[in-house]
């Protein structure tokens, strides 16, 4: 599921760190893209100090971003608005480039999965982390009749993982696969939320389905969220703030007591962004897309322990 920006990723809204590894079926157009990123904003930069500005896109975090985008599995494309948490969705919402995109189509990786290489060998390296529907969500009702052959790509490729995350965890039953039983071991499965009555009414369904990995995401937060008593089974919580030019405040007391409640659990956690807009002590920074991972981490608060998520 899309958010609002590009550097971070979606629903989703979901910045995911960077991974050091291109895949080979991507190079090429990786390449390519990040040529075009890095000479596009150069001449920006260039042509903004030369206007006695200063460049504002660090080309490099553009260039990890790309590499991002490069690993996921989007099956499909397109979405829209089911709550307040997509208002200002990175692909669908009135600022992105992919506005008013709400056909929900095939994309010509669908099967990305399953692709190989001349030698035989599939493109998706083995023990690979793919982030499936990061631009969509993997649960939107036009993918039904898909979905259920994305299903059976992931049970084949149980040796990699795929990393789910989703606005619409109510339509989880539908078209799942009639040997899922228990889950499969290679899904892990988010609950994106981004208040407390949305987490009211989707954790308990998440938590009710049979689901062998769990993780919840407060994305984008926009307000204190009590998950204390939603936090047995689940893995782990990510917690981000809104990007955008109308992005709604992040306060960081909310993402500490969200913090608090992962430590009482034992559950691991991750302050992946500030959000353009960061109260902390009483004071509302503005902060810049490209830095607001780097913020975050300043602040030294996850609890990771190990995990590596992305
Ligand atoms: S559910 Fe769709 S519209 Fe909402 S944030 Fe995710 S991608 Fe955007």
């Amino acid at each position: 599921m899309g958010s609002d920006h590009e550097v971070e990723m979606s629903c989703q809204s979901q910045s995911i760190g960077v991974q050091e590894n291109v895949q080979e079926n991507v190079q090429e157009n990786v390449q390519e893209k990040e040529h075009e990123f890095i000479e596009y904003h150069l001449k920006r930069n260039a042509a903004a100090r030369a206007r006695g500005e200063h460049g504002k896109i660090n080309t490099l975090q553009g260039v990890y971003a790309i590499r991002r985008l490069a690993l996921n599995w989007e099956p499909w494309s397109g979405c829209y608005m089911v709550s307040d948490g997509c208002k200002y969705c990175y692909y669908y919402g009135p600022y992105s480039k992919r506005y008013g995109q709400n056909t929900v189509q095939k994309t010509d990786e669908f099967d990305k999965p399953l692709k190989k290489t001349p030698k035989g060998e599939f493109k998706v390296q083995s023990g690979k982390i793919v982030p499936t529907c990061f631009a969509t969500d993997f649960f939107i009702a036009e993918a039904d009749e898909w979905r259920r052959d994305a299903w059976k790509m992931i049970k084949e490729r149980s040796d990699v993982e795929f990393l789910i995350l989703t606005k619409r965890i109510e339509r989880f039953q539908i078209s799942l696969p009639s040997d899922w039983g228990d889950g499969y071991d290679n899904v892990n499965l988010g609950c994106s939320v981004e208040d407390q009555s949305s987490a009211d009414l989707r954790l308990p369904l998440f938590l009710s389905f049979p689901i062998k990995r769990r993780f919840i995401a407060c994305a984008p937060l926009l307000g204190p969220i009590d998950l204390s008593r939603y936090l047995d089974g689940v893995e782990h919580v990510t917690v981000g703030g809104e990007t955008g030019r109308e992005a709604r405040e992040c306060e960081y007391d909310w993402v500490l007591a969200i913090r608090d409640q992962c430590i009482d659990a034992g559950v691991s956690f991750w302050f992946k962004n500030t959000g353009s807009f960061f109260k902390k002590d009483g004071i509302v920074q503005k902060v810049n897309p490209y830095k607001q991972g780097s913020l975050a981490k300043e602040l030294g608060i996850d609890i990771m322990n190990g995990k590596k998520l992305f």
